[in-house]
């Protein structure tokens, strides 16, 4: 395995903290890049040895499978954030809580949406993250990214297709390393009570103390994917110790001892019994990883 000081490397490390289902699921490596040199020969010696590898945000939008024979990598170095009048540069590992709270305390709106979502914006951006009608896309003006032959590159919000939770970034041709966002002047104040209102009603709608990834499918056209599930009768369905949950029929949640295999199960029934009662396919939103 590689060496060096711009990383830190873990063997055989547990991810369960590193994913919000809490799965127990274990890495042959972990990588800590602490800078983007680090991030640079990393790259290289993947690309030399051929190895299987995988960027981890928060993961709290993925299922990992119970072994990664390959390298997790975290970008937890590259965690930047620079506001200048109003426009935001940061890192790919800052968390979206962090750049909501830092872009609201110098009274720019626009990322409000954001403040509940676990996820770091590399990973938001990769998916599209949103809420209450605003997405992640709405205020970016560029990313960087990098490739697997450590190009560095700027891409254009308008050179990156996007649609409803999805970009043309899955297909993990690019690292998101660092993105800008363009916001505008507002006030603290108003910011601070549009977030506490969402945060209330979320706590009242969504199973958030419960290990989970969010909503589990993406909503079909004009309707919502829990309403569906829910008026299917599959609210509280079990499969070991994954739950759909009682509270919010699009989550799944962790009871204690789910395992990626009981909430893939769980996934397949609830799009088979959604299939066969209204004839609509449920889009997964959250990713499976799993390495064969
Ligand atoms: C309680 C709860 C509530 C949630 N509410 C919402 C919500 O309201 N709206 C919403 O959209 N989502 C929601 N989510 C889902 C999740 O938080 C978001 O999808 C979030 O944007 C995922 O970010 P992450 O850093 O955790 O990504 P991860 O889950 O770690 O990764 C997701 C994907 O992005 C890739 N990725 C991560 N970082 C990078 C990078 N730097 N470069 C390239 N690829 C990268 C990963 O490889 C993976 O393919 C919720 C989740 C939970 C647990």
């Amino acid at each position: 395995m590689i060496k060096s000081s711009n990383l830190e490397i873990i063997e055989n490390a547990s991810l369960k903290n590193l994913n919000t289902y809490k799965l127990e699921s274990v890495a042959k490596y972990l990588v800590k890049v602490l800078n983007i040199e680090g991030l640079k020969e990393l790259l290289e010696y993947i690309k030399k040895e051929n190895l299987n590898y995988f960027i981890l945000g928060n993961g709290s939008n993925v299922i990992l499978d119970d072994y990664l024979d390959g390298i997790l990598i975290k970008l937890d170095g590259l965690n930047n954030l620079t506001i200048k009048d109003n426009i935001v540069t940061c890192g790919a590992a800052v968390k979206m809580s962090t750049l909501t709270c830092e872009t609201i305390s110098k009274n720019l709106t626009g990322l409000e949406w954001a403040i509940n979502i676990p996820g770091t914006v590399g990973g938001s951006i990769v998916g599209n993250a949103g809420a209450y009608n605003s997405e992640i896309f709405d205020n970016l003006i560029s990313i960087k990214v990098i490739d697997k032959d450590c190009n560095i590159k700027e891409l254009k919000k308008e050179d990156i297709p996007h649609a409803y939770r999805h970009t043309s970034l899955k297909n993990k041709e690019y690292i998101v390393i660092e993105a800008t966002f363009k916001l505008t002047k507002g006030n603290k104040e108003d910011s601070l009570t549009l977030i506490k209102d969402r945060t209330k009603r979320r706590k009242k709608t969504q199973p958030i103390d419960m290990p989970s990834a969010g909503s589990v499918f993406r909503n079909p056209q004009n309707d919502h994917a829990g309403r569906l599930i829910e008026e299917a009768g599959l609210k509280g369905k079990k499969i070991g110790g994954a739950e759909i949950s009682p509270k919010h029929a699009n989550f799944i949640v962790n009871t204690g001892t789910a395992t990626s295999k009981d909430i893939k199960n769980l996934i397949k029934l609830v799009q088979e019994v959604i299939k066969e009662k209204y004839n609509i396919d449920l889009i997964l939103e959250q990713e499976i990883i799993e390495w064969k």
